[in-house]
């Protein structure tokens, strides 16, 4: 078994830092919250009390999964600047979504010091993470992700390589552009039916056997009480905040504009979000934006 540093024990990471440990790898953790840390160390993880702190002792593996694009630089390049202390040993598996242009810029300054870098973000949710369910998108070369399989393989059932380095980011903030626009358009159609009278369970078993059949309706659907183990079913809470949904659509917007690409859907779905975060809503599940439709 391998030696596995952690970095960032928040709804995603610290779910897939449990199912390594649970394969029984032995994992050296560590987050600027410390409670966070002391919830793995119960689980039998090394809590560290710093990110450097992890190489004190030979690690094959580092992952991180952190908010967004400044604390992936901040942690790697420039304030703690993670690349100084990291062996060329070590395999680095960065799972953050981040803008792929941060993704390429972090991966060029590793392997200037000869580190193997991919990004690997992912899709599968909360509940992914803690089934071991995820999809990894991965972007960097054929030989890290040889490398990489056997720890994603623990935390995911699907692996995907998308090309080099920044590709896995691609495809992921493509992916959440249209979930954010089919949870959208799920929240207002339901709406739109309890309005007109109807119930929001017949309903949604009406779509998911019929041609609006999609994720949201089948696993996350946004009507409080139409489905339970939800955060629609827990007042919002837990779940993928409304906040790194924005920032998701904002990298989608990003890279739209790079490349000329039309978004239309993207553009309104990124001011909706924003919207809802600005009312307060920001740090809710996703879901959530169904209030701005419903009286939840
Ligand atoms: P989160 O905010 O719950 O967790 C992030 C963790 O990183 C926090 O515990 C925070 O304390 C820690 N952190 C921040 N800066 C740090 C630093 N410098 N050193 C150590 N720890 C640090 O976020 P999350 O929901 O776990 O999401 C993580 C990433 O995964 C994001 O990029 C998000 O877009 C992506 N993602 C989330 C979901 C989801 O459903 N939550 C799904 C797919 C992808």
């Amino acid at each position: 078994m391998a030696t596995v540093g952690f970095i960032g024990l928040g709804h995603m990471g610290a779910p897939m830092a449990s199912n390594l440990l649970a394969a029984g790898h032995d994992l050296r953790v560590f987050d600027i919250m410390t409670a966070s840390v002391e919830k793995l160390a119960a689980e039998g993880a090394q809590p560290m009390d710093s990110a450097a702190h992890i190489f004190s002792e030979s690690v094959d593996v580092l992952i991180t999964m952190l908010p967004s694009s400044p604390h992936v630089e901040s942690l790697y390049v420039t304030e703690t600047a993670l690349l100084d202390v990291i062996p060329s040993s070590t395999l680095v598996i960065e799972c953050s979504t981040i803008a792929p242009d941060m993704a390429k810029k972090v991966a060029a300054a590793a392997k200037e010091k000869n580190i193997a870098l991919i990004d690997a973000p992912v899709s599968g949710g909360t509940a992914g993470a803690v089934a071991g369910t995820l999809t990894f998108m991965v972007g960097g070369e054929a030989a890290a992700l040889e490398q990489a399989q056997t720890y994603l393989s623990v935390m995911g059932k699907n692996v995907f390589h998308a090309g080099d380095n920044g590709a896995g980011q691609v495809a992921k903030i493509c992916n959440n552009m249209l979930l954010a626009i089919h949870m959208i358009g799920t929240a207002e159609t339901l709406q739109l039916g309890i309005n007109d009278g109807l119930d929001p369970k017949v309903l949604s078993e009406i779509m998911k056997q019929s041609s609006g059949n999609n994720w949201s309706l089948q696993l996350y659907n946004p009507v409080p009480g139409v489905m339970d183990n939800v955060p629609a079913a827990n007042e919002y809470d837990g779940g993928f905040m409304v906040d790194l949904m924005a920032k998701d659509l904002g990298l989608a917007l990003e890279a739209a504009l790079s490349t000329q690409s039309a978004t239309p859907m993207g553009s309104l779905a990124r001011s909706l979000y924003k919207t809802h975060s600005i009312a307060g809503n920001g740090k809710l599940d996703f879901s959530s934006i169904y209030k701005m439709f419903g009286d939840s």
